[in-house]
């Protein structure tokens, strides 16, 4: 396909996973997740190209030059494009980076991993701070890959039921104080953004986060693009059959009432929420 067509197709392709699955409405405002990477930069340009009324938010996890340049590039380009950009700091949240929360956590035999660390406290601000801007819809970058690997990392754990909160439409929990969590780019392939954000020349870093490396995640992904390469479609089968199981997982894991974290209040399935472990954890180590 040549580029022209290839960029209608993908933008008509957002278009109509927004419109079936009832992702964004008239009166939302949507605040999109970016991370100076290509599939939330994607999904930023796009949505506002689509005319809908978006605004950025990165958070800045202090991993050194990785970090700082996403961040340059990510001003820049909001800047062109006319579209206001929050930028929110881990340290002033938190107190420390990422990095460092594994590193003492790990020194002192806590196993954590890096990318569960920077998913779990990645969601915990952005939900506030959503709310805080008033935002009725947070928009994040993931695109079919993230999703089918996801889906995978869960069955290989034997933890079946965490999907329940994946989907076009993220999240179980029904409560006022949880933004809900959309993924335009659900039926995106990773190549298929890589490209389009190529063909506009995005000011985006095309190598993975430094921190991910040696991830589980990986080993998944690299598992699948060989599937793909034998069998071409497959990792679209994964995500229909998924589709469809999607609605009885939600069913099985919607009968607790929703709790709020005792420690900060934020909405939580459990008696605390999973930064505060986190935090708690730090706490009792250093
Ligand atoms: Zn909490």
């Amino acid at each position: 396909m040549d580029d022209e067509p290839f960029v209608r197709y993908l933008e008509d392709k957002v278009k109509s996973t927004i419109e079936k699955y009832g992702l964004i409405g008239g009166g939302d405002r949507v605040l999109v997740a970016v991370s100076g990477g290509k599939d939330s930069t994607t999904a930023l340009y796009v949505l506002k190209k689509l005319g809908y009324n978006v605004e950025g938010i990165i958070i800045d996890h202090l991993l050194g030059e990785y970090s700082r340049k996403n961040l340059s590039n990510i001003q820049s380009f909001c800047s062109e494009c006319g579209i206001k950009l929050h930028v929110v700091y881990m340290r002033e949240e938190y107190g420390y980076s990422t990095c460092y929360i594994k590193s003492v956590l790990n020194s002192k035999g806590v196993r954590v991993n890096q990318c569960s660390i920077c998913g779990v406290m990645r969601r915990s601000i952005l939900n506030r701070k959503a709310r805080e801007l008033k935002a009725s819809k947070i928009a994040t970058g993931h695109n079919l890959d993230d999703e089918v690997q996801t889906v995978l990392m869960n069955m290989l754990k034997g933890n079946v039921y965490q999907s329940a909160r994946l989907g076009p439409r993220a999240g179980v929990l029904d409560s006022g104080k949880f933004v809900p969590r959309i993924k335009p780019l659900y039926f995106c392939l990773e190549a298929e953004t890589e490209r389009y954000s190529r063909i506009h020349d995005f000011p985006v870093v095309y190598e993975p986060c430094p921190c991910s490396l040696d991830s589980f995640r990986t080993h998944v992904k690299k598992l699948l693009n060989g599937l793909e390469e034998e069998n071409p479609g497959v990792k679209y089968s994964i995500i229909n059959s998924f589709l469809e199981i999607l609605p009885d997982l939600k069913a099985h894991e919607s009968g607790g009432a929703v709790k709020e974290c005792e420690a900060c209040g934020e909405p939580s399935s459990r008696r605390l929420c999973r930064v505060c472990e986190i935090t708690g954890a730090m706490r009792s180590v250093s």
